[in-house]
């Protein structure tokens, strides 16, 4: 069996389906999966293999089952689970797995020995990547080589038919972790989860010590508490992340079957669902028509949710802009201004891992954020490239995360963050060395960005090996053509790479494009017709320079100065028009930033990346519009101005007009791409970029797309943090090219 087959329980379960069916032989580990030798009855053999599929444990993943014939061995009398054969780095570690049924029922056993123990897990549940310190794989290489295992807890690891068979995490209350709770670096006498939810119930905010660092936590019922928390964290607008059993999350919101089993899998990911039933505090998610949820996995979070019977603010425990806090001193040091009790515990987190971010469209799900849950899950290379050398690829400067590909498999890692903060891009360096060492990966090739002045080229350039410069949205679309297993002599494909930021090849800066390529290649076919960047990064925090370039393009600069008399006009056009700190560049996602500022949605200077285009998406959604705002299309170049001279005649209220704005957009780009398949030029149409997080723009570039083969993201983030995976194939397929 190949796949995710090690650490997840596979050989027990093989060992129970052997004894199920009266054979003899051996399962074991080797270092491309599990080898199963089986000798018996001809049907029993059959049976056996159709169930190592069919019934695999919870966390396993079976990408291929190979059967060959066996001779068998003189005197084999039972089945056994034999020792692993050589080491197999690259298969071993599995992604962490929220708490198990089996587990959560025993935490509400009052007569099981596990009760309320807030560190109860099992082969198919519980921490997995954020323990591990080596490999491979036991607890002597985890955090919980500090608890040696008691009589009890060591007879159910050694038992083949125990869930807890090999369970490295095991726990009891007699042998494992133990959870307090402390004020002022003092731990208050009684149960951590019972004084907590105390704490909570009274509005106050709570450190909570989880798998991948600390969150902070609050009453999401109580309005001034979640306001106090964002005084705190001075953190105005983001979306704050919560967390509930199912019945809460079904009492403040609309899911949809495909997204009840995205919160249930192991992963328990944060799911953005649309606000429905009793209203919860607008400050949770100012603006926003969804709210981000995720069920509670661990057994210390269930328990706070049962006794505490509300929703939970759960949102990560960082200074602005810095990494999630994961040691206990660090914590008390760092969190002491936000949170005015901790629950700790002393099983320490080897690695820092954020909450994954997903959704659900009308298309399917979509990852925003990939980490807990998701990594070192490992995706198949796509057909032509299973003799791919080693590549690492660096990933871009914002929602960094890296890829290393070996033996036909590729490994995306968790998101880092921004690399100019300078903790992010000391765990980024972390990161490099952890999984160079988990995946023991010797890279014979080196990917990155074209764009110098990001740290993450500059690091691989200085590694001395063959670099490979990888242009940004070429990258993106090699991304999402490998994430759909697109052959790498699959032929051409026609992408529409909407995005903010990536350096061109022409030296402007791109992010609004129609690449026709292939992983070797590409040609630019189209492109947003360019504006100025007024005053460089500034343009990326504040929507109203977006707003006033493109209003000035398009013949509207009166209006500009109505919507905006309080701003440095004259400055900022002096400046575009001297050409002063003012690149230019085709981003869709600065232009949606200039809209929304114009229709009143987002601020002229923006908290969070993303903002104003997430207020776009709201403004819109739901909405039936089915006329679009004009854009131009003449060669190749599409052109806003047309849109803004319609939108300034009109009057039409805010959510038609953004509605009206994805519409218009969606039409001229989707026309591009049609024409590359209709002339032959291309198979199959690709979306990819940071602004094709947007569902309101995928559903319409959908339709303007029908009858044609389109690539969408699935499990790799359309923004940056799926970047480095298309720079790795970029990189694999240039370097093997005949
Ligand atoms: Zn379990
Ligand atoms: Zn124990
Ligand atoms: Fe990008």
């Amino acid at each position: 069996m190949r796949g995710q087959v090690q650490g997840v329980g596979f050989r027990p379960f093989v060992w129970g389906l052997a004894r199920r069916e009266g054979l003899v032989g051996r399962v074991l580990n080797d270092s491309e999966g599990v080898l199963v030798y089986a000798a018996g009855p001809e049907a029993a053999l059959d049976r056996l293999e159709a169930a190592l599929a069919a019934e695999a444990p919870p966390l396993a993943r079976v990408d291929a089952v190979e059967a060959g014939p066996w001779d068998g061995e003189a005197g084999l009398s039972g089945f056994e689970i034999a020792a692993s054969g050589p080491a197999g780095a690259e298969t071993r570690v599995a992604p962490d797995a929220a708490t198990c049924p089996a587990c959560l029922a025993e935490i509400r056993d009052e007569r099981a020995r596990r009760y309320r123990y807030p560190f109860t897990n099992c082969t198919h549940c519980g921490p997995r990547f954020t323990i591990i310190e080596g490999l491979p794989y036991d607890r002597a290489k985890t955090t919980m080589a500090p608890f040696p295992m008691c009589a009890d807890c060591r007879a159910e690891y050694a038992d083949p038919g125990d869930r807890r068979f090999h369970a490295q995490p095991i726990a009891c209350p007699v042998c494992g972790p133990r959870a307090w709770f402390e004020r002022d670096g003092r731990e208050e006498a009684g149960e951590a989860v019972a004084l907590a939810a105390a704490a909570l119930m009274a509005g106050e905010i709570v450190a909570v010590k989880g798998l991948g660092g600390f969150h902070l936590a609050c009453d999401a019922t109580n309005a001034d508490a979640v306001a106090r928390l964002r005084a705190r964290k001075r953190r105005p607008a983001k979306p704050l992340a919560l967390t509930g059993s199912e019945a809460m999350i079904a009492a403040h919101s609309e899911v949809g079957a495909e997204e009840w089993s995205l919160l249930r899998e192991p992963a328990a990911p944060i799911v953005l669902l649309a606000k429905a039933g009793a209203v919860l505090p607008e400050a949770l998610a100012p603006g926003q028509a969804r709210l981000g949820w995720m069920l509670p996995y661990t057994p210390l979070h269930h328990l706070l949710i049962d006794v505490v019977g509300r929703p939970l603010v759960m949102t990560s425990g960082n200074l602005s802009g810095e990494p999630q806090a994961i040691g206990n001193d660090e914590a008390r040091e760092k969190l002491a201004g936000f949170a005015d009790g901790f629950v700790m515990h002393d099983r320490a987190i080897a690695r820092r891992l954020d909450d994954s971010v997903e959704r659900v469209t009308p298309a399917g799900p979509m990852v925003l954020r990939r980490a807990r849950g998701r990594v070192p899950g490992t995706l198949p290379l796509p057909p032509g490239f299973e003799d791919a050398g080693q590549v690492l690829a660096m990933g871009g400067q914002m929602k960094a995360a890296i890829c290393l590909t070996k033996n036909g498999q590729a490994l995306l890692g968790h998101h880092l963050g921004e690399l100019d903060e300078a903790l992010t891009w000391e765990a980024y360096e972390a990161a490099l060395a952890d999984y160079a060492a988990l995946f023991d990966h010797h890279p014979a090739m080196v990917a990155v960005d074209l764009h110098e002045g990001y740290r993450a080229t500059q690091a691989g350039a200085a590694m001395g090996l063959p670099l490979v410069r990888v242009q940004h949205h070429h990258a993106h679309l090699a991304s999402v053509m490998g994430e759909n297993g697109w052959a790498r002599d699959g032929g051409k494909v026609v992408g529409i790479v909407l995005d903010g930021l990536g350096l061109g090849v022409d030296g402007t800066i791109w992010g609004g494009e129609v690449l026709l390529g292939d992983y070797a290649g590409f040609e630019r076919v189209g492109w947003l017709k360019p504006a100025p960047l007024a005053g460089g990064d500034a343009a990326n925090r504040e929507s109203w320079r977006n707003a006033l370039v493109r209003l000035d393009k398009a013949g509207l600069g009166e209006l500009a100065e109505r919507l905006m008399a309080e701003r440095p006009l004259a400055l900022v056009r002096q400046a575009v028009a001297a050409g002063m700190n003012a690149p230019l560049s085709s981003s869709a996602g600065r232009l949606f930033d200039g809209f929304a500022f114009a229709l009143g949605l987002a601020p002229g200077r923006m908290s969070f990346e993303g903002q104003a285009g997430m207020a776009l998406e709201a403004a819109a959604e739901g909405l039936a519009v089915t006329e679009g705002w004009p854009f131009e299309v003449a060669g190749g170049v599409i052109d806003p101005a047309p849109m803004w001279r319609a939108w300034a005649e009109a009057d039409v209220a805010p959510g038609v007009a953004a509605a009206m704005f994805h519409e218009g957009l969606a039409a001229a780009f989707a026309g591009i791409a049609r024409a590359e398949v209709a002339a032959g030029r291309a198979r199959a149409v690709a979306l990819s970029g940071g602004v094709m997080q947007n569902a309101v723009l995928q559903a319409a570039l959908l339709r303007h797309l029908e009858g044609v083969p389109v690539l969408l993201h699935h499990g790799v983030p359309a923004n940056d943090g799926g970047l480095a995976l298309g720079q790795a194939l970029v990189a694999a397929a240039g370097a093997e090219a005949p």
